[in-house]
């Protein structure tokens, strides 16, 4: 049997075309673990119109990552046989426009690795060619970097590399699981967005933190500049040796 999984460069191509007219129309979008990035949260809410809070309610479970104690939050499919996505319907995706960095990508996979001297990241790329998924066999030819640009996914991998940064922070200079309290600030800062800003602006003088001073300002009216204001407070606040007094 073929392997399922072929790394390609970003300049090499693939056939794949997804559409209604496919017979596994939807067959994707259930029985998954679909994690969402705090990223995702953000675009989600946004296109819903809803506050990040009510969101999170609504659609999304939270974990606790074994190991690291960091919050892993995930689309609640449905607890029916099939098992769907909150946002399958019928016709397709109804959050197409928002949907999730790992919807945007599939079929393909990406994964990054830092270079140990440099700390420059360098992207890697893989077809997967599940059996069910039948976009293979027709459409036409695409590079790698072809489809991350049809897919507009840049912004979201921009977005989830400074929280991979993050992360990479946190196993080197706070090993080990978070306190509870300490989970909940991080869940509360990088994926309760609406709630940050309450408590971020609220504050008469706020925080000294590490962010470029054009972010601070644009966090304002922002979302992705505040989310990038709330991964800083996160890394001086709960994951340094000895955190900034809060
Ligand atoms: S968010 Fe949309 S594309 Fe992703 S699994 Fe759900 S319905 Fe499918
Ligand atoms: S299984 Fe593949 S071709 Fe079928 S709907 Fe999903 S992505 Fe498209």
């Amino acid at each position: 049997m073929k392997n399922p999984v072929s790394p390609l460069d970003s300049h090499q191509t693939f056939r794949f075309t997804c559409s209604p007219q496919v017979t596994c129309f939807n067959a994707c979008c259930r029985d998954l673990n679909q994690v969402l990035t705090p990223y995702d949260v953000l675009c989600l809410k946004q296109f819903l119109n809803i506050s990040s809070n009510d969101f999170l309610d609504t659609y999304t479970e939270d974990n606790t990552g074994p190991g690291s104690g960091l919050p892993v939050v995930s689309l609640r499919f449905s607890d029916a046989e099939d098992l769907t996505c909150p946002f399958v319907t019928d016709a397709g995706c109804r959050v197409y426009p928002a949907r999730p960095a790992s919807c945007r990508t599939y079929p393909l996979a990406r994964r990054v690795s830092r270079h140990r001297e440099t700390g420059r990241l360098t992207e890697h790329w893989a077809l997967i060619r599940e059996p069910h998924c039948l976009g293979f066999n027709k459409g036409q030819m695409q590079t790698v970097d072809e489809w991350v640009n049809d897919q507009q996914i840049a912004t979201h991998n921009r977005m989830n590399d400074m929280l991979l940064e993050l992360i990479s922070f946190k196993n080197r200079f706070r090993p080990g699981p978070l306190m509870p309290s300490e989970k909940n600030r991080v869940y509360t800062a990088l994926y309760d967005l609406d709630a940050f800003r309450d408590a971020w602006f609220k504050e008469d003088s706020p925080l000294a933190i590490n962010t470029n001073i054009q972010t601070l300002d644009r966090s304002k009216t922002s979302d992705p500049d505040l989310l990038i204001v709330a991964m800083d407070w996160i890394r001086e606040t709960v994951f340094t040796p000895n955190p900034a007094k809060t």
